[in-house]
């Protein structure tokens, strides 16, 4: 249902409140009157669909406008890092201004870089063979492991 049926009825009101003005008979107005009642309450029930669909599509603009914000805010904050180097073969998200010892600087985990998410990598242990960040998004819990760090290039 649409707003062409809603205005469809219009019409239909109108010419049920001509007949009935034009009715010669009380048993022929008592009919029209019916009609006329019918007409209204079918005008009614298309107008509190449309408020509804009105309703329903302020909703759905609202959301997507809070969407293409966050969208926007992700885009503008993402842009201040890129991938770097950190050890040999391992690369994470860093602040494009970073230098020095990547072992001191904050990074951030490529894949949930890539879903939309900044999330710290930690150094979690120094064992034997070298060190491990982890990732602690519950959702992606990626650990890196490595010898040790590499200078950034
Ligand atoms: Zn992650």
């Amino acid at each position: 249902m649409g707003i062409e049926t809603a205005l469809s009825a219009l019409p239909s009101l109108a010419t049920v409140a001509e007949k009935l003005l034009g009715a010669k008979s009380e048993a022929d107005k008592q009919a029209l009157l019916l009609d006329f009642q019918r007409a209204i309450i079918a005008a009614q029930g298309e107008t509190m669909s449309l408020q509804n669909q009105l309703a329903r599509a302020r909703s759905d603009i609202e959301r997507l406008q809070r969407e293409l914000e966050q969208r926007e805010d992700w885009a503008h904050e993402r842009s201040k890092y890129e991938v770097r180097q950190v050890a040999e073969g391992v690369f994470c998200f860093m602040d494009k201004a970073a230098s020095g010892n990547a072992k001191d600087l904050p990074k951030y985990c490529a894949t949930c870089m890539e879903r939309g998410r900044k999330s710290l990598l930690q150094l979690h242990a120094e064992f034997y063979q070298g060190v491990a960040l982890l990732c602690h998004d519950q959702s992606c819990k990626a650990r890196l492991e490595f010898s040790d760090f590499l200078p950034l290039a």
